[in-house]
């Protein structure tokens, strides 16, 4: 895989081409969100099927009203609050963003990232870059550079290596509906701290196309509910204190010793992407409490182990 810098990634940007960026989330597979022949490149490197709609990165607020041709107050408020940071916003979306980037919706996804150099690129390039994960489609994603090369050698143009992704999880995904935020997809910005700007509708509909039920999927099977006797060969994703019968497990990583959600998050792909590369039978994990991060990562154990 070809590391380069983020004035080389800025010239194959500008050519069309496709490279992986780094983020403060995951890392992004970055193209040109306005040109359809970059997100074409996108969409094929992944194999993402076309109706997944892509997020699209700005470096400055001022960005925004080029791609959404309206930002309800509460948008404004949330993105006043939260960006640069881990929270992506759907909104209805301007003529010039192209259908392919929105998997054919009126609205579209717009985010503004913390990590400096991710900025920096984006002012570099010009335009605004459309990043979905940097993994292929259903895969898990990539928390740092060798994460992306793994999944996508030989399939994009470059690779800009920013370290590790220092929250670990994709950002939060907040529609509008009757100008009340609804979360489409639970990350960093949790839904107590929304509250705190907003009230929210909690009826999470299906407007978030991307939204199914594998997802995020490393390829030894992942059960969620920890077993009475520990099947032979078999891997312990913990949380916080070892089970009794951990002593069973043929390897275990631990998310966060002091069960701390947020060292958790960070945690979370790299060590699904260790456990799946130890030739296990079977890896076992469990749910963390259903509050702030809790959900977020929650949501994705259950995707990543797919329909039970
Ligand atoms: P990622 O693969 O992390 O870039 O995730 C992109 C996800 O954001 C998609 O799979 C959708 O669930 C969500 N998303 C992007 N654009 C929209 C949109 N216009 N409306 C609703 N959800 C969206
Ligand atoms: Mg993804």
């Amino acid at each position: 895989m070809i590391h380069i810098s983020i004035e080389k990634a800025a010239e194959i940007l500008k050519r069309n081409g496709i490279v992986a960026i780094p983020t403060e989330t995951v890392y992004g597979l970055a193209g040109n969100a306005l040109n359809e022949t970059a997100v074409a490149k996108i969409f094929a490197a992944k194999e993402r099927p076309f109706f997944d709609p892509l997020i699209v990165h700005i470096a400055e607020f001022g960005e925004l009203e080029n791609l959404a041709a309206e930002i309800p107050q509460n948008a404004k408020l949330l993105a006043e609050k939260f960006w640069p940071g881990p929270l992506t916003l759907v909104l209805p979306k301007k003529e010039r963003v192209p259908d392919l980037t929105t998997g054919g919706l009126s609205t579209v996804a717009v985010r503004m990232p913390k990590k400096q150099i991710t900025r920096d690129l984006i002012k570099l390039a010009g335009f605004p870059l459309a990043a979905p994960s940097a993994n292929m489609f259903q895969h898990l994603s990539p928390t740092n550079a060798e994460h992306v090369a793994e999944q996508l050698s030989g399939r994009i143009d470059g690779i800009v290596d920013g370290g590790v992704c220092e929250i670990g999880i994709e950002s939060t995904v907040v529609g509008f509906e009757n100008a009340l935020p609804v979360i489409y997809r639970p990350g960093a910005v949790t839904y107590e701290m929304i509250a705190e700007i907003s009230q929210l509708d909690k009826s999470v509909g299906n407007a978030s196309p991307g939204m199914l039920e594998k997802h995020y999927s490393p390829n030894t099977s992942l059960c969620l509910e920890l077993p009475g006797e520990v099947p032979p060969n078999s891997g312990l994703l913990a949380f916080g204190e070892l089970p009794a019968n951990a002593n069973g497990f043929a390897k275990i990583f631990n998310l966060s010793q002091n069960a701390n959600p947020t060292e958790a998050a960070a945690n979370l792909y790299g060590m699904l992407h260790k456990l799946d590369s130890c030739g296990l039978d079977k890896i076992f994990a469990t749910l963390l409490p259903e509050t702030g991060l809790g959900n977020a990562i929650n949501d994705r154990l259950l995707k990543a182990r797919g329909i039970a």
